[in-house]
């Protein structure tokens, strides 16, 4: 029983509960979600923008990333297809 609480591998389909908080996802507590949004003002984050706006992790969590405010940015769907590279 060395294994408690790892929030770092993403794990698919290992019986965890993924509905809920699940630290490690992609998962953007809510606190941090109106932090952001009002950091930003309910605009993008790159073009001011306010079409399909959705929350984004500006590090991977792979690289060190967290779902702390200054990780999180909020971004257009725009800006967001064109960070994903999908045209
Ligand atoms: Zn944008």
């Amino acid at each position: 029983m060395t294994e408690t609480h790892q929030p770092s591998h993403d794990r698919v389909g290992g019986g965890y509960a993924t509905s809920t908080a699940t630290p490690g996802a992609d998962y953007v507590p809510e606190k941090v979600r109106l932090l952001v949004w009002r950091r930003s003002r309910g605009k993008c984050a790159k073009c001011g923008g306010r079409e399909g706006l959705d929350f984004d992790f500006i590090r991977p969590m792979q690289r060190g990333g967290t779902a702390a405010p200054e990780d999180v940015q909020l971004l257009c769907g725009d800006c967001l297809r064109q960070k994903s590279g999908v045209v």
